[in-house]
Order: C-alpha cells, then sequence, then structure tokens
C-alpha cells in the first residue's frame, strides 16, 4: 500500500501548481466572476483557453480528440490544484459530457464538440432536474417527440445552473412511456440558441445563479441524440459516478488560510479553538483518503459508484462543518459579507457557509446517495 504519487506524478503536479502561481491575475478573475453570481465571463474563458492549451482540461483523452492519453491520476493531480487555487475543478463538458461523447456518440458528434471541449471554447449544462424530477429523475417529463427528420421538444427543466453562458443543453428527455420509466429516456444535445428555448434567473441563497428552461415547440436534428434512444437514464448514471468525485483542494487552502489568521490573531491559545482546528485537521485528512481511494478505484477502470458516493456527502459534509466552526471562530464578525469593510478573510467563509448547503443538495442529496451506498455497496434490498 503506497499513498504517494511517483516522481513522475509529483514533477507534473509542482508544474500545475506553478503554472496556477503564475497566473494570479487570472485566478483572481475567475473567482470575482464567479462568486460575483455572473458564472463563466471573459476572464473564466481566458483561463480555460490557457488549461486548454496545455491539454489539461481533458489529459486522459485521445490525442487526437485534444487530450494526452495519460491515465486518469494525472486528471486528478490536474482537479485537485484547480480546485486549490480557484475553487472550480471541472466543467460539464469535460468531465460529463465529453467521456459520455467519447463513449457513445457518432463520428461527427465526436469530430465536433471534443475538440473544442478540448480547448476550452465551449461548455455544457445539465439539463436533468425537472420541477417534480430531481431525486427521481427517472420521472421526468419534458418530451421528445420523434417527428420522422426532426425531434419536437416540449416541457420544463428546473435548477439548470450554467445555461445562461453555456453553448449547449446537456439535454435528458423523454422519448417513450412503454415499459418501466427509466427505459423510456433518451440524452440530446441542443443548442441553446435554438428558437423555443427560454431561460430565467433562480437565484439560490448563496448568490449563484442556476436557471429553469422552457422548452415550447423546439425542433431539434436527428442527429442531436447522443447514443442509442432509451439508454438516456444509463448513461446519465455513469456520467453522475464521475460528478461525484470531489477534489478537497479547495477546502485544504481555506483551512490554510483560517490556520494563518489563527496563528496571526493570537486566537490558537484558545483550548476551545485549539479543539475544533485540530479536530477539522483530522477530517480534512480523511477526505483527502476518500479522494484516493476513488481515484486508485477510477484508475483501475472500475466505475466507483460506492465509494465516489461516499467520498461526496463526506467532503461535502465536511465542508459544512468547516464552515460552521469557521463562523462560530469569528464570531458576529463571522457573519460579515466580503462588502463589509469589517469583515473576516473577505467573508469568503460566510460565504462558504452559505454555499455548503447547496453542495449537500446538487449532484444527488446526501440521503440519496445513503440510499444507494446501503443499496449498492451494503447489499441491502430495495425498499
Ligand atoms: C445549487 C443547485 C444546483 C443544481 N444544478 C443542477 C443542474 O445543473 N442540473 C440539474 O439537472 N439539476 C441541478 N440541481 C438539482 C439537484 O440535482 C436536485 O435539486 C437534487 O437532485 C434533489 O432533487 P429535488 O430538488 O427535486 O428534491 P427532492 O427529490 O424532492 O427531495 C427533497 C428532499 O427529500 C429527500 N428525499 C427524496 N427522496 C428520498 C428517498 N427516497 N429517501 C430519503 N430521502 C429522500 C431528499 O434528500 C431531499 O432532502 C441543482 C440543485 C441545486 C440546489
Amino acid at each position: 500500500m503506497d499513498f504517494e504519487f511517483s516522481p513522475e506524478e509529483k514533477k507534473f503536479k509542482q508544474e500545475v501548481h506553478q503554472f496556477f502561481q503564475s497566473e494570479p491575475e487570472l485566478c483572481a478573475g475567475f473567482m470575482e466572476e464567479w462568486h460575483g453570481g455572473e458564472g463563466f465571463g471573459p476572464k473564466t474563458w481566458a483561463l480555460l483557453r490557457k488549461l486548454g492549451e496545455k491539454h489539461w482540461l481533458t489529459p486522459t483523452w485521445p490525442k487526437k480528440y485534444g487530450g494526452l492519453d495519460l491515465p486518469y491520476v494525472y486528471y486528478c493531480i490536474i482537479q485537485e490544484e484547480m480546485s486549490y487555487w480557484i475553487g472550480l475543478y471541472a466543467c460539464i463538458g469535460t468531465a460529463m459530457a465529453g467521456p459520455v461523447i467519447l463513449k457513445c456518440g457518432t463520428e461527427e458528434q465526436k469530430d465536433f464538440y471534443l475538440p473544442r471541449i478540448a480547448r476550452g471554447e465551449i461548455e455544457f449544462c445539465l439539463g436533468y432536474s425537472e420541477p417534480q424530477a430531481g431525486s427521481d429523475l427517472a420521472n421526468l417529463q419534458l418530451r421528445a417527440e420523434d417527428k420522422g427528420d426532426y425531434y419536437l421538444l416540449n416541457g420544463q427543466k428546473t435548477f439548470n445552473t450554467r445555461c445562461h453562458f453555456a453553448q449547449y443543453h446537456w439535454l435528458a428527455a423523454r422519448t417513450s412511456s412503454e415499459g418501466p420509466k427509466y427505459r423510456g429516456i433518451s440524452l440530446f444535445i441542443v443548442d441553446l440558441k435554438t428558437p423555443g428555448i427560454s431561460i430565467t434567473p433562480l437565484m439560490t441563497f448563496s448568490g449563484e445563479r442556476t436557471n429553469d428552461v422552457f422548452y415550447d415547440d423546439v425542433k431539434v436534428p436527428k442527429s442531436s441524440l447522443v447514443g442509442e434512444p432509451g439508454m438516456g437514464f444509463y448513461y446519465i448514471m455513469e456520467a453522475l459516478a464521475y460528478e461525484r468525485v470531489t477534489p478537497v483542494g479547495a477546502y485544504q487552502r481555506l483551512f490554510e488560510q483560517l490556520l494563518e489568521y489563527i496563528k496571526e490573531s493570537g486566537k490558537g491559545s484558545d483550548p476551545v479553538i485549539r479543539q475544533k482546528i485540530a479536530q477539522l485537521a483530522i477530517e480534512l485528512e480523511v477526505c483527502k483518503l476518500f479522494t484516493l481511494n476513488v481515484v486508485s478505484a477510477q484508475s483501475k477502470g472500475i466505475i466507483p459508484v460506492y465509494e465516489a458516493n461516499a467520498a461526496k456527502i463526506f467532503i461535502t459534509e465536511t465542508e459544512q462543518r468547516l464552515a460552521n466552526t469557521v463562523v462560530n471562530i469569528f464570531g458576529l464578525r463571522g457573519q460579515l459579507q466580503r462588502d463589509s469593510k469589517w469583515n473576516v478573510l473577505n467573508g469568503m467563509f460566510e460565504f462558504i457557509y452559505r454555499q455548503s448547503l447547496t453542495e449537500l443538495i446538487m449532484r444527488g442529496t446526501s440521503e440519496i446517495l445513503r440510499n444507494v451506498i446501503a443499496q449498492r455497496g451494503l447489499g441491502l434490498k430495495r425498499r
């Protein structure tokens, strides 16, 4: 058992670390746009293109499509560094849509989408949830009717983040009402500029924007279908296992900032604060081990459903404990936002305090993931 990276992997990690360290303006620009609620703006696209030039957005993909043909562990190294420096560690195109296109897409889809995803030129947004289909995704109702030479789409999506700046909707739609509900779902790629689509903002309590998306007699070509009709649910479940991989770089950085503040402010001599900080250090270490466990499974070609779910629960709940503890340590000033001159550490932990709640819901709620662990990991019968 060896938890160390190999010398080549360490060298690569150092190279990625130095890249971000040498780009403070682009990193700050990203944080400004993202935490300002805007999503991807010009500074984010500029950063993504730079990463794309190095092929670091898709290092495991074949060279033909803009990758480096590297083992999975290199992708995780990049994700950890991205998470540490900017908080974002993956795009929907690179982490979810791209891998499914690579596996199940047509040659035309691969040639058209994959190189542009790899270059950091386009982004997708996830079109799964609907007002009556969140955890129970198989219940989704947005219809895609086969009209011979095109599909006609009608219905509503909700909580579809990134649709206001992404170019493409990675859309799950119902193509059949026959048989089990999950067998009637298909996946489509829809250009968000197609007539009949309207997008309205849905603001979360952390100030980040997500969206309602309405489809009103939207015509899409037959070539928009990804993979086999009726197989969408399976593709989504596989891609979700990858989406639930949660790097801890961002939390590590927050913890380092907190530790520095505690040392400089003299609060480190308080016995209660010492206990809390030591506890957080332990939990962060457990998070890192969870992540390595997932990476190890993926490196062996295993889809880590059980491991990734356990990691997602523990890591996001640790983030919540981290934010909770910090806001308590800071006292009333800990509740001030970044536009207050009395805030602590630029109000970052106040923001994380609110944002950490959404993390427990998006990418699958903690309750649903515990159910999956009970059933698929521990062999308990489905209720
Ligand atoms: C900030 C944010 C961003 C999001 N971004 C996207 C996106 O980009 N694309 C997208 O498609 N979706 C997105 N979502 C939607 C997200 O995936 C759903 O909110 C989530 O799956 C829960 O679905 P729901 O909101 O319908 O809640 P429900 O499914 O109605 O659940 C409500 C509560 O009941 C619990 N519950 C439900 N069923 C069970 C059960 N069987 N056992 C135990 N407890 C249960 C849940 O855990 C939850 O606490 C986002 C959500 C948020 C908050």
